[in-house]
């Protein structure tokens, strides 16, 4: 997660989604990230048995609207008109049960992008960042963390603006995503005594900040933990489906995480991922020194588990990408922007290519082509 996904992926909740030409391909993988989240989904294409049998699978939040791909424009249709494009998104009007939603929300076909097409190899060992790049139940922290400095900030009266302040904890926040939150947290406390104030020690500001990010995302673990929402409300759509795929390929999994392990085990727990990390889920402890992914990775190495290049890394940091790249591995930048989840950030993107990234990806909805891609036959 990098200091601008500061909304999370709550954007189309309780609406109609339609994905015209969702029978197959990348539109049915996107209809089937909504529905999965919970949203009512429309399948809309030619063929009527395919379109029924689909909605027949995802249950009672599915129905079916069968045409060309130009949908007309009637209060009883779609609203927003498409080009026709397989996997594109409407808000959608439906008559009787759905009242109207307002204009259409498009989207993009989930693409990756291949910055070093010479990346491929037979990875043995993966390696996952967490937030941002599997979960999203901490989507927005940064929107917690940054007020929270500037307010710290601003009683020094330094004369600095409320703006010039946020530049300068955004410029530091940003370069320092991916590190355990300590790292921040001691820049807030230089940067506090920069400007002649005596800091509170950087495990104090740490626990301030974690309470009010508790604050903001409590409810989303409540819904995980009552059932009344499912795990892939939170998860960057696709991860079930490429953990799995990974696995299979008899794949040794890593969970490493900057937020502190106590939280993101829980947090793993919840979303049902940490069956798939044989190799363990590690997080950060107050004793900051005593890991980081960099840490990880030399472990990693000097058990010979594997060479260098035989590490597949994929995280939205860029602290993470440049570990993988610096060993010699294949790193995928996933870039996912965190109010739809379905697009490439291309801020993020920009952040993680500098990085070193092989791949950009906005989510994992393609990820029968990513490994494709990556893995050498
Ligand atoms: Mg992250």
């Amino acid at each position: 997660m990098t200091a601008r996904a500061l909304s999370s992926c709550e954007r189309f909740n309780d609406k109609v989604m339609l994905i015209t030409g969702s029978t197959t391909g990348v539109g049915e993988a996107i209809l089937r990230a909504f529905a999965r989240k919970g949203d009512r989904v429309r399948i809309h294409g030619k063929r009527k048995e395919t379109a029924e049998a689909l909605a027949g699978g995802i249950g009672e939040k599915a129905a079916f609207i069968i045409g060309p791909p130009e949908v007309p424009e009637t209060p009883a249709k779609p609203v927003g008109a498409t080009d026709g494009q397989s996997g594109e998104a409407s808000e959608f009007a439906a008559p009787r049960d759905v009242p109207p939603l307002g204009k259409k929300i498009g989207f993009t076909i989930p693409a990756i992008e291949t910055l070093h097409p010479e990346a491929r190899g037979v990875p043995k060992v993966v390696l996952f960042d967490f937030d941002g790049t599997i979960s999203l139940l901490r989507a927005g922290w940064a929107d917690v963390m940054a007020p929270m400095m500037v307010a710290e900030l601003a009683t020094l009266k330094s004369g600095e603006s409320d703006a010039d302040l946020y530049s300068v904890v955004r410029e530091f926040v940003d370069r320092l995503t991916g590190k355990q939150t300590i790292y921040q947290m001691i820049e807030l406390a230089a940067q506090v005594e920069l400007r002649g104030g005596i800091p509170e020690t950087p495990l104090a500001y740490k626990y301030k900040y974690l309470g009010l990010l508790h604050q903001r995302i409590a409810h989303r673990l409540d819904e995980l933990r009552s059932g009344r929402a499912k795990p892939e409300k939170y998860l960057v759509p696709g991860s079930i489906e490429l953990l799995e795929a990974l696995r299979k390929r008899g794949m040794r999994m890593y969970l490493a995480s900057g937020t502190d392990e106590e939280f993101m085990k829980q947090e793993a727990d919840l979303l049902g991922v940490t069956e798939f990390f044989d190799g363990g889920v590690y997080g950060a402890l107050d004793d900051y020194k005593s890991f980081s992914k960099g840490i990880l990775i030399e472990r990693i190495l000097s058990r010979s588990e594997c060479h260098g290049a035989e590490i597949l890394g994929f995280g939205d940091g860029y602290v993470e990408i440049e570990n993988v790249k610096t060993v010699g591995g294949i790193a995928v930048g996933v870039a996912t922007d965190e109010r739809e989840c379905l697009v490439v950030d291309e801020w993020k993107r920009n952040r993680l290519a500098g990085a070193g990234a092989d791949y950009i990806v906005p989510n994992y909805l393609n990820q029968a082509d990513l490994l494709e891609r990556i893995i050498a036959p």
